[in-house]
């Protein structure tokens, strides 16, 4: 059913950066809360 699956992402709230608040495009790496801009302790 396509139609759950698209239900269940749109159901999910959209995850923000911590930091800034931006919002954070899906990456492999979803475990971080902070967006690229703010995900570089280096900077
Ligand atoms: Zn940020």
């Amino acid at each position: 059913m396509i139609t759950n699956v698209l239900e269940f992402f749109r159901n999910l709230p959209k995850k923000k950066c911590q930091q800034c608040g931006q919002e954070i495009n899906e990456q492999a790496d979803c475990y971080t809360n902070f967006c690229e801009e703010c995900d570089h302790p280096a900077r």
